[in-house]
């Protein structure tokens, strides 16, 4: 194979390098993807795929036993672990050979093997085994995404990635989750609803400290009443095995036990050894403003988490499609068009209940100084909450007060997060709250609270008491 040559040479196969590849491929450039692992990435193989599936499992449970006010009555639901995880690798499978479908029906050739740059216009692929080849090729994508990271606190070992934290052999009778991000709630949430007892720590005063803040208010008060034990801001010092368990301390004096800690605190970029060096960076997310490096006659790109770390799959896959459009542009005429951020990437958590929102927060519009108005629905007053027995939850829209345009949606509640994709075309294409109006939303169903929002930002509340436009 040597003297071997390819337009593109993707290095890693997750949501960025993938559909990165799929569509350079569908271009009809010569793509080859190097994977050292599985494609499909963090994602689908140790990340969204297989956390989903067990939250789907936990609501399943869930509304089995809630089902009684309804004249519906189950046993209680006895979860069977193993056959439970085997039934998580049969979802991740059945979509992994899916993906290698596609890539192989679209032309491009996955390669296993560990990549590396080399230099200009080559990389390396080293089989596992020590085995190398050289690759040359006219561009170069790194999308090698992130891996979690390690706590500082703890011995080696003692505290569980938030991926391990998806794959436990048994259900511990109790666990300690350190950290109320996206990946941190979900993990509470899910051992919580199978019956674990569970004491959720975060450092900061908030769960999900990246959402708006009413949000994560209500997702706390939910949280609560389903008998998760929040400790905000409660900044871990020390992790320490005892003779029944595991002991966590905080900063605050705090010590919480358990048989199991999972550690969801973050997530850092994960280079190439040789990308930092040859590519004479400081960090690989120096990359990141414009994704590029002109190498010579080469093209070196960068997408995804290996940016920034912690991100989102939806995100990376928006980064992927545009990174194969700055590279169909180059490898056509030569020309590197301006990375064009998509729009606003919304964030998400799979809990019960569900958190999405997209756009500026309200303490964000508060400290830029923007007169904004807020609309606010409470989702227990719509049709399908009383129809599911479902009380938690709140749709707000922000709005510029003068244009009347929406600049932000937040939702908390039941199926929100399959309402992000109507609140992510308001946000991204600037509709104002009247134009937002102008769509018919299907009745009963739960888009009817983002209807129902929007005419409460415009003062003129439908389906609910006027709760609150200021
Ligand atoms: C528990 C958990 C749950 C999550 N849930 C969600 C969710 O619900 N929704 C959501 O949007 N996001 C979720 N995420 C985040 C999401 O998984 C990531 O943001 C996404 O996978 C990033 O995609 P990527 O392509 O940038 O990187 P990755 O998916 O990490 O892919 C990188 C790939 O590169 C490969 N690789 C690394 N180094 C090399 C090398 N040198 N040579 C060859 N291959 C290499 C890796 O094996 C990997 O396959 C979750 C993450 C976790 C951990």
């Amino acid at each position: 194979m040597s003297g071997e040559w390819w337009d593109v040479a993707v290095i890693g196969g997750g949501p960025a390098g993938y559909t990165a590849a799929i569509r350079l491929a569908q271009k009809k450039w010569k793509v080859l993807l190097v994977e050292k692992d599985q494609v499909g990435g963090t994602c689908l193989n140790r990340g969204c795929i297989p956390s989903k599936a067990l939250i789907h499992l936990a609501r399943v449970k869930r509304k089995a036993e809630t089902a009684t006010p309804m004249g519906l009555s189950f046993a209680k639901g006895l979860v069977n672990w193993e056959m439970v995880q085997n039934w998580v690798q049969q979802v991740i499978g059945s979509l992994r050979s899916g993906l290698e479908t596609i890539l192989r029906n679209s032309g491009v050739v996955v390669e296993r093997g560990i990549g590396d740059i080399i230099d200009e216009g080559r990389i390396q692929v080293e089989d596992g085994g020590g085995k190398r080849r050289e690759v040359k090729c006219r561009a170069i994508l790194l999308a090698t995404g992130s891996v979690p990271a390690k706590p500082s606190f703890a011995p080696e070992g003692l505290v569980l990635t938030d991926e391990e934290g998806l794959f436990l052999p048994r259900l511990p009778s109790s666990l300690i989750v350190i950290g109320g991000g996206s990946t941190g709630v979900e993990l509470a949430w899910l051992y919580a609803s199978l019956g674990v007892s569970v004491t959720l720590l975060e450092m900061m005063p908030r769960l999900l400290p990246a959402a708006d803040a009413e949000i994560s208010d209500l997702l706390d008060r939910s949280f609560r009443r389903q008998g998760i034990k929040v400790l905000l801001s409660s900044r871990v010092t020390q992790v320490l095995p005892t003779h029944n368990g595991i002991e966590v301390r905080t900063e605050s004096g705090e010590t919480v036990t358990g048989s199991v800690v999972i550690g969801a605190v973050g997530r850092k970029p994960n280079p190439p050894q040789n990308a930092v060096s040859r590519l004479s960076l400081q960090e690989v997310s120096d990359l990141a403003p414009s994704r590029c490096y002109q190498w010579g006659q080469c093209l070196v790109v960068a997408a995804g988490d290996l940016l920034y770390g912690s991100g989102t799959a939806h995100g990376a896959i928006a980064e992927g499609v545009e990174t194969a459009r700055m590279l169909d542009q180059w490898l056509r005429f030569g020309q590197f068009p301006p990375y064009a951020a998509p729009a606003p990437v919304p964030y998400c958590a799979f809990c019960h209940p569900e958190v999405a929102g997209v756009g500026i927060t309200e303490e964000a519009a508060y400290k830029q100084g923007r007169a904004i108005t807020v609309g606010r629905f409470l989702i227990r007053a719509s049709g399908p909450a009383r129809i599911e027995g479902e009380g938690d939850g709140l749709i707000k829209v922000l709005a510029d007060s003068k244009t009347g345009k929406i600049l932000g949606i937040h939702m908390v509640g039941p199926y929100v997060t399959h309402l992000a994709g109507e609140a992510s075309v308001l946000v991204s294409q600037g509709l104002t709250v009247e134009e937002g109006l102008k769509a018919v939303r299907i009745h009963p169903s739960w888009s009817e609270g983002i209807g129902e929002a929007l005419w409460a930002a415009l003062g003129e509340p439908l389906h609910s008491l006027h709760l609150g436009r200021r």
